[in-house]
């Protein structure tokens, strides 16, 4: 196999890569370990100067990152562009934050002090996804560096040169060898390094099947793992939502990225008084996008990352017709060169169909029609998955306390403005374990030590 860079746009390859040798990733995972001794013992402020720097570097070079990002994999350039500026605070935050996040912690024993302390652990291997090129990765290299550990990342096969530019960002801002490491390698190399001695922490962001693959490999090496996977957030909407608001989130929340978001909103659970009017509005938003090049600005409609990821997604949609879903918009691929589907609505996905527990990664949006808040909630939570969800009231109250009920890692009322370098990002039951980004983010790959004194003699035995 190799790294390949396919414009999805248009279908051209813009470039290969091969993946590295064994020989080669043996030196990679050296140098990474050999850093790792260096970089543990430099003090907060030392790490905190490279991270900044990279961060600068990022915001410096907004339209240099961003266009490669709609180069590989479509998404559109104003979203590119959030995307880089949104990785580049994140690196700033972690820079400006993390000494304070790991500072020693002072306990209360009932005789003499204690603390806690955080310790670096050690190289860290890293899977991501292409969806967000390089959020993705910001969100892992922010805080595990601060922390004093140092990374090998695994970026998807289709984003190789989103791969390579935020490795060269922190070459440029001056790491040393080592801190950073971007691995072109295989599925079975990555195996490899799960189980080197040297690899102390493993974190994916991905799919169930890869998160199911890669925490039992990491589970067998019994060493620490966080799991950021799928989703199939419920967008819950009340009669008394208001429409002129929801409506644009369900837009957003759906089409955001092609729809290709872990987190963004793909069932829709409308309350009966207000569905047919929710579904009206709502196919007529997602009827005015304009499908066209991603870095064209006035495009509205991107296309999907890779050509077999529309495929696959065809081919859920045909699916879940064949078991009695209704197709209420869309369903077809765009009949234009490129990796297009057309925004689609599915109704009647009736729970013995299988659609209804898939994930769709695209422009599909499955609405659901439900009597009240209970069986709202319920459905919210007939799910495999639980990274996050929304929920669309006047009422804040009712708004709470529904987010209280829905069982997911996530919950937003009257938005669905999903990440922030300050808020943890992360799920349960299949969507995953751990959590990225804010004061937890940088807490899942350090050693929380307990250091305690007490001048006490000792029990007699
Ligand atoms: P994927 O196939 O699981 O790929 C994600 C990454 O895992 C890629 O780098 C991929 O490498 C690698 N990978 C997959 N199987 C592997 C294995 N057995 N061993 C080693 N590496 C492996 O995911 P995708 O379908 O492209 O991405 C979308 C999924 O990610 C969706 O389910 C989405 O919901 C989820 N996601 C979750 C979050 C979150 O924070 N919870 C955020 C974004 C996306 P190759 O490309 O080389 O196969």
């Amino acid at each position: 196999m190799e790294y390949q860079s396919v414009n999805p746009y248009d279908g051209k390859t813009l470039k290969k890569f091969p993946e590295l040798t064994n020989e080669q990733l043996e030196t990679k995972i050296a140098t990474a370990a050999k850093a790792y001794q260096t970089w543990k013992k430099t003090s907060y402020a030392q790490r905190a100067v490279i991270v900044a720097k990279a961060a600068q570097l990022m915001h410096a070079d907004i339209d240099k990152f961003a266009k490669l990002a709609s180069l590989e994999m479509g998404k559109l350039i104003n979203e590119s562009r959030g995307e880089v500026k949104f990785s580049g605070d994140i690196l700033a935050y972690y820079a400006k934050n993390g000494e304070r996040f790991l500072a020693p912690e002072k306990l209360h024993p009932t005789v003499g002090t204690a603390h806690m302390e955080s310790s670096p652990i050690g190289v860290i291997f890293c899977v991501e996804p292409w969806n967000f090129p390089y959020y993705q990765l910001a969100r892992v290299a922010g805080p595990h560096i601060m922390a004093g550990n140092t990374i090998l990342v695994k970026h998807a096969g289709c984003v190789p040169q989103c791969a390579i530019a935020f490795e060269q960002l922190w070459l440029d801002a001056g790491a040393p060898a080592g801190l950073y490491t971007n691995l072109l390698i295989s599925h079975e190399q990555s195996d490899k390094v799960i189980d080197d001695p040297r690899i102390k922490g493993v974190a994916l962001t991905g799919s169930v099947a890869a998160g199911r693959s890669i925490a039992a490999r990491a589970g067998q090496n019994l060493k620490i793992s966080s799991m950021e996977l799928g989703g199939s957030d419920a967008f819950i909407v009340f009669e008394d939502a208001d429409l002129d608001k929801t409506i644009p989130w369900a837009l957003w929340g759906r089409m955001y990225n092609a729809g290709q978001t872990c987190c963004a909103a793909k069932r829709f659970i409308v309350v009966e008084e207000i569905y047919d009017k929710f579904l009206e509005k709502f196919k007529t938003a997602l009827s005015s996008l304009t499908p066209g090049d991603p870095l064209d600005e006035k495009t509205t409609h991107g296309p999907l990352s890779t050509e077999s990821a529309l495929l696959q997604l065809l081919k859920q949609v045909d699916g879940a017709v064949a078991k009695g879903a209704k197709v209420a918009l869309g369903g077809k691929r765009i009949h234009r060169p490129g990796s297009f589907m057309e925004a689609t609505i599915l109704t009647d996905v009736k729970p013995e169909n299988p659609a209804f527990r898939d994930e769709f990664f695209g422009p599909v949006a499955m609405v659901f029609k439900v009597k009240n808040e209970d069986e709202a909630v319920a459905l919210a939570n007939d799910s495999d998955f639980g990274l996050g969800g929304s929920v669309f009231t006047q009422d804040l109250e009712r708004g709470k306390r529904v987010a209280s009920r829905v069982e997911t890692g996530m919950m937003f009322i009257n938005n669905i403005d999903w990440s922030d370098a300050e808020l943890p990002f992360g799920g349960i039951k299949y969507s995953g374990y751990g959590r990225e980004l804010g004061d937890m983010g940088i807490q899942e790959f350090v050693n929380k030590k307990l250091v305690r004194e007490a001048d006490v003699p000792a029990p007699v035995v």
